[in-house]
């Protein structure tokens, strides 16, 4: 089975994407979602957060005090690493679990971090979801109802999209010209093939 990477900056249409691909039976780990239920899950992680960042870290009824978190590591990239440090590889162990009770050829990992964590380096290809950036800035400003200016803050947090596309396999072109559909179905097939000569 190919593990194959998905991501692409914030409006990209990376969910949207993905969506397509649920709708050809393909399986996607949401490792974004994956991470926020593990942080109030994860026994070893929990215990991890709570000595790294205090008991005020969790409410009493186990729900992740999120402002505090976020305080703390927001303006402090050491604490914002150390964090990583302790998410990362749980998601990694939930995403692996999850992959082998998969059947299809291939899965698909959606990741907002894939290519800053590293976890870009366990698949066997990615892909990136890429749009202009006044398309995405106006998308989000839609979904989100927020400033140009809030979601240009979100994108200078981002890893570039001219460094993504060197790590990257594979392009989808999110541009409103070219059908995304065609695009998603190209790699689908693609990596159906590749996968059925794996196995011979
Ligand atoms: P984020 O990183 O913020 O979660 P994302 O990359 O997952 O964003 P989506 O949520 O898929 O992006 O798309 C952003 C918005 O743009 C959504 O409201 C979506 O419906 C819309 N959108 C995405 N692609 C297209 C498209 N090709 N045509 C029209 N609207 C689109």
């Amino acid at each position: 089975m190919l593990k194959v990477g998905i991501t692409g900056g914030i409006g990209s249409g990376k969910t949207t994407v993905c969506e397509i691909f649920e709708l050809l039976n393909i399986p996607v780990f949401n490792a974004d979602d994956s991470a926020k239920t593990l942080m109030v899950t994860d026994k070893v992680l929990i215990a991890e957060i709570k000595s790294a960042f205090g008991a005020v870290s969790y409410f009493e009824d186990g729900s992740l005090n999120r402002k505090h978190i976020a305080e703390l590591v927001f303006s402090n990239p050491e604490k914002l690493a150390l964090l990583n440090s302790f998410v990362h590889p749980a998601v990694f162990k939930a995403m692996e679990l999850w992959v082998l009770e998969q059947t299809t050829p291939y899965v698909l990992k959606e990741a907002a971090l894939l290519f800053e964590s590293g976890s870009y380096l366990s698949n066997d290809f990615n892909i990136l979801v890429s749009a202009p950036e006044k398309l995405r800035i106006a998308r989000v400003m839609k979904r989100d109802n927020v400033t140009a200016e809030k979601v240009k803050e979100r994108i200078q947090n981002q890893m570039p999209e001219e460094e993504k596309k060197t790590k990257a396999d594979f392009i989808i072109d999110n541009n409103e010209t070219e059908f995304l559909i065609n695009q998603v179905l190209a790699l689908h097939h693609q990596f159906i093939e590749i996968a059925s000569k794996q196995k011979k």
